[in-house]
């Protein structure tokens, strides 16, 4: 069994559609894959349609873009009742946050020379519930500015940077409350990617579990092999699953193939009881993995 376990569409800021990230797992010999974009369901139906008709295994997620003692950290919500209110409006407001921010970036960016208009970034973000600062970067690479979405973040949209604007997040605990209550499993997605390890120590850790985390995200691109081991570690210690996955964004993103990590059998295994504790106890209507 070969399970990836986040992965991204257009919907949000992956290149391709929900579709194709299903017939694409499919092609890669994945058995199980779960569309995680962020911010947003709205690629679900599509997925689940592709993955009924090929017959791949479909796990329905998303990927929440939350703060940390004043840092980005992106909780992954699996299998959680998107219609809940309390989500659905936490959702909404980060998704508005990211339009309004828009503006913003494009005038920083005019202010460091580069001629570029909001309507440029929509053009971009045609299919996209979220867009995001990768959809900025497309336009930038388009210009000839930068060469990829690496060096975009790096000269222009990481934070510190000058074309860095920030916008609503809710809190990390906030988040996994509202998650649980609409019959989700929070997993912290890759924990130790870009610099994370300072804020979410082993400590830290302890104490999100204490309040509901469920998971770790040990295995993923972003984490060297000595860190993937220590999550793995750390996981077993707190009692939280370990996942694995490639955080795929189609072209957006390189050396993230579907399938380059994935989550083991048991691990799934153990979010979907998880899964399943979680819908009976919050009384809402969650979405069951598809299996193949
Ligand atoms: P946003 O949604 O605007 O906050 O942008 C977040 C997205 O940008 C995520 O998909 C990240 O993978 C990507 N991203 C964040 N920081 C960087 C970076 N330094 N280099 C490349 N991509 C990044
Ligand atoms: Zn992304
Ligand atoms: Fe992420
Ligand atoms: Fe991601």
């Amino acid at each position: 069994m070969r399970i990836d376990l986040h992965t991204h569409s257009y919907r949000s800021d992956g290149t391709t559609s929900p579709r194709e990230v299903v017939l694409a797992a499919g092609r890669a010999g994945l058995d199980v894959v779960a569309l995680t974009d962020h911010d947003t369901a709205s690629g679900w139906e599509e997925a689940a349609q592709t993955a009924y008709d090929i017959g791949v295994g479909l796990v329905r997620g998303i990927e929440i873009s939350c703060r940390h003692r004043g840092r980005s950290v992106h909780l992954l919500a699996y299998l959680p009742d998107p219609s809940y209110p309390p989500l659905r409006n936490m959702l909404s407001g980060i998704l508005d946050g990211r339009t309004q921010r828009l503006p913003a970036i494009c005038a920083a960016l005019r202010a460091e020379g580069i001629d570029i208009e909001e309507a440029e970034v929509k053009k971009q973000d045609a299919e996209a519930t979220a867009t995001g600062r990768p959809h900025v970067a497309d336009v930038l690479i388009g210009k000839g500015v930068v060469d990829d979405r690496d060096e975009a973040f790096e000269r222009y949209l990481a934070p510190g940077r000058p074309g860095y604007v920030s916008r609503y997040a809710p809190s990390l605990s906030e988040a996994m409350i509202v998650v649980r209550e609409a019959g989700g499993v929070p997993v912290v997605a890759h924990p130790w990617g870009r610099g994370s390890e300072a804020i979410l120590d082993e400590p830290t850790l302890g104490a999100l579990a204490e309040e509901g985390l469920e998971g770790l995200e040990a295995h993923h691109q972003d984490h060297t092999p000595r860190q993937r081991q220590e999550l793995v570690d750390i996981a077993a210690r707190l009692g939280l699953i370990a996942t694995g996955a490639s955080d795929f964004h189609g072209a957006g993103k390189r050396d993230h193939e579907l399938g380059c990590h994935t989550t083991a059998p048991d691990e799934l295994e153990r979010l979907l009881v998880t899964a399943e504790e979680l819908a009976k106890a919050s009384g809402r209507d969650t979405p069951r993995m598809l299996t193949s």
